[in-house]
């Protein structure tokens, strides 16, 4: 006889379909399951009668960690983890007590639900539930039946293959499957908030590219490393995320030597975004993102965004724009970003910082400012010598 094994069960109830073509949003979240996984061994994921299953191939899987890294796909609302038996009533009548042990020991009212997909098995959806849960009060005295708002739902599924038996749902990470809207390009620095954005967005089904602006040597490696650091974890939700690295030393160079002090801050974020939105067209991106929130320092109030706005030509995303830093800070915690981002490495923003920055700036200041420099020559030079990193 086999080993009893588990597997996970997730149902189109849980899937996040909104909108989308239901095959196409299925392949892409099988796709970004299994590219997930594929670190922890070999595994089979299909899709049968409107639930996805992901089965692992080998003995030695650790299915805490197959749990950890699915809780964290876009995509998928809830999902179950469940034990395979065979389709025999006296083997899941062995099974489901010693497999749920824990949460029934742990609750005072339960209630079994049974779903009966193969129509061949020779007990009816209610004489199932009846079967379990006689034997379930007879090992558990502790617990009573509650129909209606039971602790632990007990629940036993006969398919084609095999009979499974679940119980506690476990909380997806929400959202839509990364690769499923597009590609956008998200500004990253070392910060706290643009890691928090390129989370937001992923969660959205966007794809990321990552263009990181650079300063050496007034910003370190240890700058990049961390850059690098960030992106792994947000990596854990969005899949695999491809890093620009832009030297910006000279750009930033030239407008120290060319431009007014108060404006150095918000000329160079509008050189950011101009590369950026170069990079996006060869990445075939469809929009740019930021880390951005209103009024959180002198380069994002109302007059400076819309000055570093009116460059771009493509959609600017800016997902943080209305929130507080400390929620901010929760999501970056929750995330496993915020320990890193307060790593003291400097970033180019902080080189050549004016003493005292323009807030309520307007674009045909910088226009007038930005004639000393050679705009459009800067950007087809930072963006041929751009470095690739993948994380
Ligand atoms: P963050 O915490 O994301 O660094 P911040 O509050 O420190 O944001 P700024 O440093 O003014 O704000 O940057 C605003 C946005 O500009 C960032 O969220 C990010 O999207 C982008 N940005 C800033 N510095 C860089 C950089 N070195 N490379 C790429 N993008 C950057
Ligand atoms: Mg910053």
């Amino acid at each position: 006889m086999e080993q009893p094994r588990e597997i996970l069960l997730i149902k189109n109830g849980e899937l996040a379909l909104k909108g989308l073509n239901r095959s196409t949003f299925e392949a892409i979240l099988m796709k970004n399951i299994r590219f997930r996984l594929r670190p922890l061994g070999k595994f089979s994921v299909s899709s049968a009668q409107s639930t996805l299953m992901v089965e692992p191939l080998e003995e030695s899987i650790d299915f805490d960690q197959v749990c950890d890294r699915v809780s964290r796909v876009f995509g998928i609302s809830a999902f179950s983890r469940a034990l395979t038996v065979e389709k025999d009533m006296n083997r899941i009548l062995d099974s489901a007590g010693p497999y749920l042990r824990q949460e029934l020991e742990n609750a005072a009212t339960f209630k079994v639900e049974s779903k009966r997909a193969d129509k061949s098995f020779p007990f009816r959806s209610p004489d199932i539930s009846a079967m379990v849960g006689e034997r379930l009060l007879n090992d558990f005295p502790h617990l009573k039946v509650d129909v209606h708002h039971p602790d632990v739902l007990v629940t036993v599924e006969i398919r084609d293959a095999y009979a499974y038996i679940h119980a506690a749902q476990i909380p997806g990470a929400g959202g839509m499957p990364v690769g499923t809207a597009g590609k956008a390009v998200v500004l990253i620095s070392g910060g706290i908030d643009s890691p928090v954005a390129s989370y937001m967005m992923a969660k959205r089904g966007v794809e990321l590219t990552a263009v990181h602006f650079a300063s050496p040597p007034y910003t370190s490696e240890r700058a990049e490393m961390k850059v690098i650091s960030l992106l792994k974890q947000v990596g854990r939700y969005a899949g695999r995320i491809e890093l620009l690295i832009v030297p910006f030393t000279h750009i930033q160079e030239q407008i120290r030597d060319n431009c007014p002090e108060e404006l150095f801050t918000l000329v160079m974020r509008r050189m950011m975004m101009r590369i950026a939105q170069r990079l996006a067209r060869q990445a075939e991106a469809l929009a740019l993102v930021t880390g951005e929130s209103v009024g959180q320092v002198a380069s994002q109030t109302m007059h400076a965004i819309a000055c570093t706005d009116a460059v771009a030509d493509m959609p600017v995303f800016r997902p943080l724009i209305g929130m507080d830093k400390e929620e901010i800070v929760q999501i970056a915690r929750r995330i496993g970003t915020f320990d890193i981002s307060i790593q003291p490495y400097e970033d180019c923003c902080t080189v050549f910082t004016p003493r005292h920055p323009r807030t309520r700036p307007f674009p045909e200041m910088l226009e007038q400012a930005e004639q000393a420099l050679p705009v459009e020559q800067l950007v087809d030079l930072a963006a041929a010598q751009v470095r690739r990193v993948y994380i």
